[in-house]
């Protein structure tokens, strides 16, 4: 509140007014006075008083007017009906619309003046009381704030561990799907060369003891050597599985080795395809090749790689057809890619195949024997080599799988060749 503070005094009488304003001024007041209600509403309107002292009855008006003109500008300053005897019962009416006390005239100077000063001590605590208020309106509007947003980050934190905890599960359920594939897909090539050993060895047995049977010994000798070469055949099988297994393994303690050195990536193409076509009479693999092809990497491990591909591209091209492998020089480096027109690859799994123990839950792809490894381990040597690896699919149509490797490894020199 204002140092001074202001009243304002209304009334008819100029007298009453005059002397008012003379004990008011001595307790310390401000005040001003008027003895026109026109004058005076428009007073009130213009500034805030603390205080306003009318009379009733006044000569151009009804000092009810003058009241709720207060009420209407300025609700928290304190009003004050002055009246006569005669008009007591328009004072009770006075507060019930809202003044905050009466005095009858002609009133005491004592009465006055506590009255003035209950008043003003009444606007003060109004005041201070809707301070308060606004100030616990504002706190409590900030607690609101505060509290949205810390829900909004316990939803943030809860749903981030939700995702979490399923990818743990996901990833809890792929192992214990890779483990009773990896046993089943070790066991299988242990059991055939169990199965042809032990024939194999019975042959060998007869034929030591003399009993060729009705088979002259040039005919067993040639059927053992070819129940051995299966067996031979399956060794390499295991072997390969075993090395899968090693891969992750060392991928994962970070014990893979990377020799550098130029690899011509048209030449290792032209490898892979040779090799593999070998394996396969229902596939036709071709090389595009543009020349000089050439980057700084690990020959084994992109060998590796490319290999995998290619394996993969016969492997889910069962009814065979061609499969094409490109090389070309791009953007510095080297692209080279694998197209077949096998079972094809749902857009929604175009990422995941790359991850590990992945398998496809498509029926398609299943019939295919696998662990789920080769394109985790192919992903992790081309980003080694600070390369990109993914996947195109154009559904029935078959897939393509890109590799994008830099001229020389990003991320450091790479070590000397060896
Ligand atoms: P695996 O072949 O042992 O299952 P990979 O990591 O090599 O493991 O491949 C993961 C999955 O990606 C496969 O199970 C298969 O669903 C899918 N996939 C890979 N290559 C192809 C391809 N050329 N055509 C269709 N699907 C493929």
């Amino acid at each position: 509140m204002r140092q001074q503070p202001k009243v304002l005094v209304v009334d008819d009488e100029e007298s009453v007014v005059v002397t008012i304003k003379a004990i008011l001024q001595l307790d310390g007041y401000d005040v001003a006075t008027t003895t026109s209600a026109a004058e005076a509403r428009k007073m009130v309107r213009d500034q805030e008083f603390d205080l306003v002292l009318t009379d009733l009855r006044l000569e151009d008006g009804d000092g009810l007017e003058v009241l709720r003109a207060v009420r209407e500008h300025f609700p928290e300053t304190v009003t004050i009906m002055l009246t006569g005897y005669a008009s007591l019962e328009s004072a009770i009416q006075a507060l019930r619309v809202g003044a905050y006390d009466y005095l009858v005239k002609p009133s005491e100077v004592e009465e006055l003046r506590s009255t003035v000063a209950r008043g003003i001590e009444r606007r003060r605590l109004g005041l201070e009381l809707k301070a308060r208020v606004v100030e616990l309106e504002r706190a409590n509007r900030e607690v609101a704030d505060l509290n949205s947003s810390l829900q909004l980050r316990i939803d943030e934190a809860t749903a981030e561990l939700k995702e979490r905890y399923e990818q743990l599960k996901e990833l809890d359920r792929m192992k214990s799907q890779f483990l009773s594939i990896a046993s089943h897909e070790l066991k299988t090539p242990i059991t055939a060369m169990s199965g042809f050993l032990q024939v194999a060895l019975r042959r060998v047995r007869r034929m030591s003891d003399g009993e060729g049977g009705q088979h002259p010994p040039g005919e067993s000798l040639q059927a053992v050597l070819e129940q051995l070469e299966v067996v031979y055949r399956q060794t390499g099988k295991l072997a390969r599985l075993i090395d899968e297994l090693l891969d992750v393994s060392r991928i994962q303690t970070g014990r893979i080795e990377f020799r550098y050195g130029d690899v011509d990536l048209g030449e290792l193409a032209e490898e892979v395809a040779m090799r593999m076509q070998l394996t396969t009479t229902t596939h036709q693999i071709t090389v595009k090749r543009e020349n000089g092809a050439v980057v700084t990497a690990d020959r084994d491990h992109i060998e590796q790689v490319l290999n995998n591909l290619v394996t993969n591209a016969i492997k889910y091209s069962p009814g065979g057809g061609p499969i094409v492998i490109d090389v070309g020089r791009e953007d510095g480096g080297v692209r080279v890619s694998v197209r077949d027109q096998g079972i094809g690859i749902p857009d929604k799994e175009l990422e995941s195949i790359f991850g590990l123990f992945y398998r496809s839950p498509d029926r398609a792809a299943r019939d295919q024997a696998g662990m789920g490894l080769g394109l985790y381990i192919s992903k992790e040597i081309v980003n080694r080599h600070g390369g990109r690896i993914w996947a195109e699919s154009n559904g029935a149509g078959g897939s393509t799988f890109h590799v994008a490797l830099p001229r020389v490894p990003v991320g450091g020199t790479p070590p000397p060749s060896v």
